[in-house]
């Protein structure tokens, strides 16, 4: 623990010491000052979960820095409108910064509306400089919204006024907005997925499941979403929650608004995959859509059964550590990992919740390190300690398990192939594999 802050302590646990008794790690509050989280900023949790909305402008009130942050970096895919993939941005300068900025953010909005007059939905986004300045981006959204008669939604997202899991709560309330004034009655059977950015096309595989096991997908937030599907969200039954971290707020604002019942659910892994099919018609009602779900599942895990028996051979006892987003993916890959005989032995996540933590601590083995809003530091520490074969992560994990001569699994948006479902267990297993056991690790010296 030598280069651990005392500050952090409290957020790191070693099973050895709890005994998985759910011992309560310190989770789900702001970064420590000068620990140099792994975190993004307030923006960019808003703008992950805005982004894929495919037929929505984004215009980003700040400096052309914050705007670099874009599809370019999340790579949801779209089956129609593509604008999602620009970003707009007011550019603040100087003079900007000291007479204020809201001139131009209100001829942002009439430039896009004269070049763009079919846009439907803008967001805005208030950057860190914009929440220093005090800009009234609220005002402006409203007096652009009824000129253009369009929603123009504020999103009050200073990188510095709260953690990542702030922007992800500004963000789903910028989607409840959209959502409120089009209450309607709820048509039976039917669900929306909501924390499914269609990552490699991942949303298009969970929705061709239920097409299979007969159940409705209204809308995916936000992945694939288009303006006209999430006006006709309110609609459904039952919200499924995949990536918890970013979206239970969502669900729990759509239980309150439309009395909308919602489950958590992972399609990471065999077992994940069928126990949330299972569960999502269970929870419909629909005995037809479980026996269909049933049925599907063990032939695809039938399927699987050779392939997996072939590459635990060569899996078989390697260490893994895992820093990911949310609490849910973390404990579908440590499940997935121990499929193929991959001990975890350094689990972590940005924005885990104390349930999922203790989830985790019932699932890994009696030496796991276990880290909440973990640094590079940290990270380097226990990685080198327990003996880490691979580090799963997203894009700020990978250059430091590259400098430490250990193979990397990309799970985060960056990546070009989807992980989710069973599609995503060949993938992933292929992955992990020729990662692992790649022998340019035998050429690697780390100083
Ligand atoms: S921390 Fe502030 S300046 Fe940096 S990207 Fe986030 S909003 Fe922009």
């Amino acid at each position: 623990m030598g280069n651990i802050l005392d500050a952090r302590k409290n957020s790191i646990l070693f099973k050895d010491d709890c005994g998985g008794q759910g011992s309560g790690i310190c989770c789900d509050s702001d970064s420590v000052s000068g620990a140099v989280s792994q975190r993004a900023c307030v923006y960019c949790g808003a703008r992950v979960v805005l982004n894929p909305i495919t037929d929505a402008y984004h215009i980003i009130h700040g400096p052309i820095g914050c705007s670099s942050y874009t599809w370019d970096i999340r790579g949801s895919l779209t089956s129609g409108e593509d604008i999602y993939r620009n970003s707009f941005s007011t550019d603040l300068q100087e003079t900007d910064i000291i007479f204020g900025g809201v001139r131009k953010l209100e001829a942002a909005v009439d430039e896009l509306m004269n070049a763009h007059r079919s846009a439907k939905l803008i967001f805005i986004y208030a950057t860190c400089i914009v929440g220093v300045i005090g800009d009234d981006v609220d005002a402006v959204c409203r007096t652009k919204s009824a000129q253009y008669e369009i929603p123009v939604i504020p999103v009050k997202s200073p990188g510095f006024s709260g953690n990542k899991s702030t922007g992800y709560r500004m963000a789903c309330d910028a989607i409840m907005e959209v959502l409120c004034p089009h209450k309607t009655e709820k048509k039976h059977g039917t669900i929306n997925i909501l924390g499914d950015f269609n990552l490699a096309g991942e949303m298009w595989i969970i929705k061709n499941y239920f097409k299979k096991i007969g159940i409705e997908v209204i809308c995916g937030f936000t992945g694939d979403a288009r303006y006209d599907d999430m006006c006709r969200a309110p609609g459904a039954s039952l919200n499924i929650v995949q990536c918890a971290g970013s979206s239970t707020y969502l669900a729990q604002r759509m239980e309150e608004e439309f009395g909308i019942p919602y489950i958590k659910v992972s399609f990471f892994g065999v077992e994940d995959t069928t126990a949330s099919l299972v569960r999502v018609a269970e929870a419909l009602g629909d005995e037809a859509a479980r026996e269909k779900a049933v049925m599907f599942c063990m032939e695809e895990t039938e399927k699987l059964q050779g392939f997996l028996a072939k590459y635990t051979k060569s899996l078989k006892g390697k260490k893994a550590a895992i820093y990911v987003g949310g609490g849910f993916k973390a404990i579908s890959l440590i499940r997935q990992f121990a499929v193929v005989g991959i001990q975890t032995v350094l689990v972590g996540t940005q924005t885990g919740k104390k349930e999922e933590y203790e989830v985790i601590e019932s699932l890994v083995d009696q030496d796991t390190v276990i880290l909440d809003d973990a640094n590079p530091a940290e990270l380097e520490t226990f990685m080198k300690e327990k003996g880490a074969d691979i580090l799963v992560g997203g894009v700020k994990e990978r250059p430091l398990a590259y400098k430490l001569g250990v193979a990397f699994c990309d799970h985060n948006h960056e990546r070009k192939h989807p992980l989710a479902g069973f599609e995503g267990v060949y993938n992933f297993t292929r992955e992990i594999d020729r990662s692992i056991n790649n022998p340019v690790w035998e050429y690697v010296k780390v100083l």
